[in-house]
């Protein structure tokens, strides 16, 4: 994938997730609307909504440090062994900062 195609889906990943936190965080006229509509689901509502934004929170700083990496000539390399990242990795994955080698690595360390 060239630098072009990916700082586009990367912005464009990123308007989106500003979007939904924006959303999620609230609008407080949205949500009383939709308590005062379906008030028996308000604590369900309010557990998912605190789930998604860590989700959106935390890819939108993997989406910020792509865009980083890409700023400064290191997109495609994987952080941790330096070694191009697979372009159908990236695809699937732009914001992916590790080849699936360093990222299963990773995630059994945690
Ligand atoms: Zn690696």
């Amino acid at each position: 994938m060239d630098v072009t195609t990916a700082r586009e889906r990367l912005t464009d990943m990123l308007s989106e997730l500003d979007r939904s936190i924006g959303v999620l965080q609230g609008d407080p006229a949205s949500i009383r609307d939709r308590s005062a509509a379906d008030a028996g689901a308000d604590l369900t509502d309010t557990d998912r909504a605190q789930a998604m934004l860590a989700v959106a929170t935390t890819h939108r700083r993997a989406v910020l440090d792509a865009l980083k990496r890409l700023d400064e000539g290191a997109y495609g390399e994987c952080v941790d062994c330096c070694r191009p990242v697979p372009e159908g990795r990236l695809e699937a994955r732009p914001e992916a900062a590790r080849c699936v080698q360093c990222q299963g690595k990773r995630e059994r360390r945690r």
